[in-house]
């Protein structure tokens, strides 16, 4: 167990490719965080980093209290499982899972009894005595699992570990680390692409793009207050829908205003005194903005202010119908939820059926339409990746001599200890 420290941490390949830049998070005791951000934002390379499998070009990491940069990666006391758990296949789930004990020279008993936890904790003491060729793509990630887990490591960390099952699986496999979390209380690094994923499994997330960190929250921090449209547009299903608008600021009170002449006509949207107090803070002014609202703060309403338009597609998902509908030319997605009766009545929404819908003032989010940035909170602009000029400036830089042991061990060392590296 370990609080853990990245400072100003960077990363540059030597092909000069700046994968990370400067990654500061401070990690409590226990914490679970989640990396999420599309392919190639460098959550791996962060993990790895962590994990000494890569050097740090740049900047410090601690691991309870001490700085590990040059500390190799088995002496880290870290535990790694990968997307591809590699199991022996010539060994048993027992001895799959006991072999690097073995290898530290535990005596046979303690790691009888460690492996007997880690199988029931995982629910796979019945597999023991099964080669991996005799389990399914759940229980042999489940193996891996275990052969992180006796290790007792101060830190778990995990590479997109369920991304090679399918969703059934996978949705099963969330809930199990869930359980696995509250029963192997360590701090937790894990690393997917899947929002999803991050949301339910993350004490906190962090969202990358192109090796920045976006924001840093709670799940509901970075659903109900992202921090840029990327983040914004990143989290949540079915994605928020975006429109150009103008805000309006008029005293203390700001609303804000969409459309014009078209056949949608003209909706305005008064936002919430705590909104209005954080633009107000911010001094922000009236002009043009993208506006965010989520299709779940959509509401349909028969009010006089409602804009009108008709069903061009519905969704019944059970609980609720994703309807599609037009609106100021472009498509905008509306979550109605749908009670138990109604699911299971005549479908309301047929196509081109009138819908006249509002936004919730409270849930409407508005971002600078150069920068992204949200204008309710007082932070940088969102940055992007450096210009190609300037990296080719930089260059690929030169392993310092005393990080040459903090690189990977070579492969005939790996392969003796499943647990340092995927192999
Ligand atoms: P993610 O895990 O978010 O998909 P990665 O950390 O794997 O992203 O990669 C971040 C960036 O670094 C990408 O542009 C990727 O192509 C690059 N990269 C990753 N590994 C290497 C490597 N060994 N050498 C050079 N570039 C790499």
């Amino acid at each position: 167990m370990a609080e853990l420290s990245l400072r100003k941490v960077k990363k540059v390949y030597d092909n000069s490719v700046v994968a990370v830049h400067s990654f500061d998070l401070e990690i409590a005791d226990k914490e679970f965080i989640v990396l999420v951000g599309p392919s190639g934002c460098g959550k791996s390379t962060t993990l790895r980093m962590v994990a000494g499998l890569e050097e740090i070009t740049e900047g410090e990491i601690y691991i309870g209290g001490r700085k590990v940069n040059n500390v190799p990666p088995k002496s880290r006391d870290i535990a790694m499982v990968f997307q591809n758990y590699a199991l022996y296949p010539h060994m048993t789930v027992y001895d799959n899972i006991a072999y690097g004990l073995k290898l530290r020279k535990f005596p046979k008993r303690v790691i009888d009894q460690k492996v007997r936890e880690a199988a029931e904790i995982l629910d796979i003491t019945e597999l023991l005595k099964r080669k991996p060729k005799a389990l399914s793509g759940g229980q042999r990630q489940r193996v891996a699992i275990g052969r992180a887990i006796v290790r007792e490591p101060q830190v778990f960390l995990m590479d997109e570990p369920l991304s090679n099952l399918d969703a059934k699986l996978r949705n099963q496999m969330r809930s199990e680390i869930i359980k696995l979390r509250q029963k192997v209380n360590t701090t937790f690094i894990y690393v997917t692409h899947d929002q999803t994923e991050a949301m339910t499994l993350g004490d906190r997330i962090v969202i990358m793009k192109e090796g920045y960190v976006q924001q840093v929250g709670t799940p509901q921090e970075v659903f109900h207050h992202p921090a840029n449209l990327f983040v914004a547009g990143f989290i949540g299903t079915p994605q928020m829908n975006f429109f150009d608008a103008r805000l309006l600021r008029e005293g203390d009170r700001y609303s804000v205003e969409l459309g014009g002449d078209g056949p949608t006509g003209t909706l305005r949207v008064r936002l919430s005194p705590e909104k209005e107090a954080r633009l107000l803070a911010n001094q922000v002014e009236s002009r043009d903005i993208t506006l965010g609202v989520r299709p779940e703060h959509i509401l349909l309403s028969e009010g006089a202010e409602a804009v009108s338009t008709s069903v061009e597609v519905a969704e019944m998902m059970g609980s609720a119908v994703h309807i599609h509908v037009s609106a100021w030319g472009r498509e905008v997605v509306i979550v109605v939820p749908v009670s138990e009766e109604e699911s299971e009545s005549e479908n309301r929404f047929w196509r081109g059926a009138a819908v006249r819908f509002l936004f919730r003032g409270s849930a409407s989010h508005v971002f600078d339409r150069e920068t992204g940035m949200n204008l309710e909170r007082q932070t940088e602009p969102p940055r992007v990746a450096e210009p190609a000029e300037d990296l080719a400036a930089e260059g690929a830089p030169d392993v310092p001599a005393e990080m040459a042991d903090a690189l990977p061990e070579p492969a005939s060392q790996e392969q003796a200890d499943p647990f340092a590296e995927d192999e």
